[in-house]
């Protein structure tokens, strides 16, 4: 099997209610739901077929608990890329979002690496806000993830491509090298069509 018939996997990690299945339902089919359900693990599968470039990408949305740790293992072992999410009105979601990164860290000798987007999600709730933007980045910073910090609201459709388009950016795969500029044109038509 080739390179270009591999499966990229992404990982949504992230505490549990922070938004990690509302950001990848705003993503894949563009809508939101305030209505919430608990997700164990869910896996999204898509082929895409771009200029004649067939790339094949797998999202998988966890559970967002302590409570399932051999899955957890599992999807760090395989994942290719990884999104983790906390919500900017919850500082323990902040911290839990650290922990997930030190289990990375502990299972990926490669982790320095790995495409990793650490996101802070629900910013239409500034008045809420417990993470400051600058504690965050600076905490992504000092982890090695330059410019890896990003806030989102999938509520109001704030930045959604963008954390994926910067996932992306960071994969060394060749045949997204070659889609980069296609895709970038493809995510902000996509995101300019919502608004
Ligand atoms: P998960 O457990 O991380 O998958 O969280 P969900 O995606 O199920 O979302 C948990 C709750 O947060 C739901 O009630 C959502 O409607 C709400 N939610 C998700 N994203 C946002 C957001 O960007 N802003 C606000 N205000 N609420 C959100
Ligand atoms: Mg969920």
């Amino acid at each position: 099997m080739g390179d270009s018939e591999q499966r990229h996997r992404l990982v949504v990690y992230g505490a549990g209610a922070v938004g990690k299945t509302c950001i990848i339902q705003r993503f894949l089919k563009k809508t939101f739901t305030d209505h919430y359900k608990q997700t164990v693990e869910d896996l999204h599968c898509r082929d895409y077929n771009i200029n004649g470039v067939s790339l094949k990408v797998d999202i998988l949305d966890t559970a967002g608990t302590m409570s399932f740790p051999a899955m957890r293992r599992l999807s760090i072992a395989t994942g290719h890329g990884f999104l983790i999410i906390f919500s900017i009105d919850s500082s323990g979601s902040f911290e839990e979002a650290k922990q997930i990164w030190e289990q990375i860290k502990e299972l990926r000798s490669n982790y320095q690496d790995l495409p990793c987007v650490i996101v802070g999600n629900k910013c239409d709730l500034e008045t809420k806000r417990e993470v400051q933007y600058e504690d965050a980045q600076d905490w992504a910073r000092s982890e090695g993830m330059e410019s890896a910090y990003m806030e989102t609201s999938a509520k109001l459709d704030r930045g959604i491509s963008d954390i994926f388009q910067k996932l992306l950016e960071q994969a060394k795969i060749p045949e997204i090298r070659k889609l980069e500029p296609i895709l970038k044109r493809r995510l902000s038509a996509n995101s300019a069509n919502l608004s």
